[in-house]
């Protein structure tokens, strides 16, 4: 029977001897020690990088889900690593817990979107890694061990964005924060404007991101702060709709493109404001049915305005095929090894291709920019790095190899595309 393989955007298949969804550590423990190599763990597949691709060994902790264990008076919750986001918040939103923030989706599991940094928006507010107080893993040669902020904080820096090859996280502790509501505001307003203001406006809401939609010269600024107000009705959501109609403008205009830009702009510029107090759990996540690939650069803040002004250029001037809205938001700095977001705030740049035809001219295109101003890429989203580039970006990286190969000193977590991010002979 085969066993075939693939991530959310279909870009990525594998064709693994062995697919396993183990129940409980032991079980774990076991096939990690003798399962055909290299064995390499998944969350819900929704990277976009051959992280999980394996010949050998393809282990999902689906079965390892739920609550383990929380503490009221510190706002923690032990919970089992493949939990998805979206039972997650349900979980601690009925023990009076809430995730400190969100990325887009709710659809990863949290042991994948540890994996890989996955972050929302705000510059106070750091990556779901920068939660971390405990870590359990299962390593290289099948055994557990328990990591705790207190007393392992290095090793809780060097296993916290660990890309599945520092063991296999079975269950983690995060702090959360007390349950809360936020007021989300939406409004659209010209692209000139928000590059201009970037600084006061990202740092003006606890969260703030904003989209800016190819050729319209326009962008939609999203902000969210705390409320104690009582709550309204989040508007549908109608972002597939605002494709559907991108993609048409797109493909029936692609000889007219100034008709084009100007039908953008006018149903761009006429799309509502929004302004809705919430429950945290009901404001962050999207829906995406749309199939794409992604590139995201983590950026120094400051180089945010810039660099998106030479992306838009590049895309506007060479790639008209593109119609996805490019992602704008920012990361607080911490202090884990293999973070992106090491030691400096951060302007995160996304940029999105239809899955329906080849992202990698637009991608090889686009990456040169990223890269002179000192990007770190996104671990889940399209990038070609290598280990020779990414040690440069990494003060922490050989300290980090050197943690890695004490929990796995048989490299049994080193696929070929692993290996060659890490630079490790096979
Ligand atoms: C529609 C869409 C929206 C997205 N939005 C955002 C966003 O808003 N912000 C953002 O930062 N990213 C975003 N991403 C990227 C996504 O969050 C990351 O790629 C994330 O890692 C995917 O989580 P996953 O559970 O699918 O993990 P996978 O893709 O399955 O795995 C990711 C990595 O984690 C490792 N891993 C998984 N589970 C474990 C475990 N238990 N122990 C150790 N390692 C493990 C895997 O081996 C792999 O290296 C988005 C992706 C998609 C498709």
């Amino acid at each position: 029977m085969s066993n075939t393989w693939s991530n959310w955007s279909g870009y990525v298949t594998a064709e693994p001897r062995l697919v396993a969804s183990p129940a409980d550590a032991g079980a774990l423990g076991d096939l990690v020690r003798t399962a055909p190599g290299p064995v390499r763990v998944v969350g819900a597949g929704h990277s976009f990088t051959p992280l999980v691709k394996s010949e050998g060994t393809i282990l999902s902790l689906e079965k390892l889900e739920g609550l383990v264990s929380h503490d009221t008076e510190k706002h923690q919750a032990r919970v089992r690593a493949g939990t998805r986001l979206g039972s997650l918040m349900h979980i601690l939103q009925d023990i009076g817990q809430g995730l400190p923030n969100m990325g887009d989706i709710d659809r990863q599991a949290i042991g994948g979107a540890l994996g890989t940094a996955t972050h929302g928006s705000g510059p106070t507010l750091g990556a779901y890694h920068t939660q971390l107080e405990t870590v359990q893993i299962v390593d290289g040669l099948g055994k557990l061990r328990d990591f705790k902020r207190a007393g392992d904080q290095e090793t809780i820096h060097a296993v916290g964005v660990a890309l599945g090859a520092f063991g296999v996280m079975t269950e983690v502790t995060l702090n959360n924060i007390a349950t809360y509501r936020l007021r989300r505001r939406k409004w659209v307003l010209p692209i000139a404007d928000m590059l201009r203001d970037f600084e006061t406006m990202m740092a003006a809401h606890r969260s703030a991101e904003f989209y800016y939609i190819p050729f319209s010269g326009y962008a939609q600024f999203i902000a969210s702060d705390f409320s104690t107000a009582a709550t309204t009705t989040r508007p549908t959501e109608d972002d597939e709709g605002g494709l559907r109609t991108l993609r048409r403008l797109r493909t029936g205009l692609a000889w007219l493109p100034s008709l084009r830009r100007r039908l953008i702009r006018d149903a761009v510029a006429k799309v509502p404001a929004e302004d809705y107090v919430q429950d945290w759990l009901n404001v962050y996540a999207s829906d995406r049915q749309t199939k794409f690939n992604e590139m995201e650069y983590h950026l120094p803040f400051d180089e945010g305005p810039k660099v998106l002004a030479e992306i838009i250029e590049l895309t506007e001037k060479r790639f008209p095929e593109v119609y996805f809205p490019m992602e704008v938001r920012s990361v607080a700095p911490d202090q884990f090894w293999l973070s992106p977001f090491y030691n400096r705030l951060t302007c995160s740049i996304a940029i999105h291709h239809d899955a329906a035809s080849d992202p990698l001219p637009f991608m090889r295109a686009a990456e040169p920019i990223f890269r002179k101003y000192g990007g770190r890429p996104h671990w889940g989203k399209m990038h070609s790095l290598k280990a020779a580039e990414l040690k440069k970006l990494y003060p922490r990286w050989d300290d980090a190899m050197a943690v890695r190969r004490d929990i796995d000193p048989q490299n049994r977590f080193i696929s070929p595309y692993l290996a060659g991010l890490f630079g490790i002979e096979r």
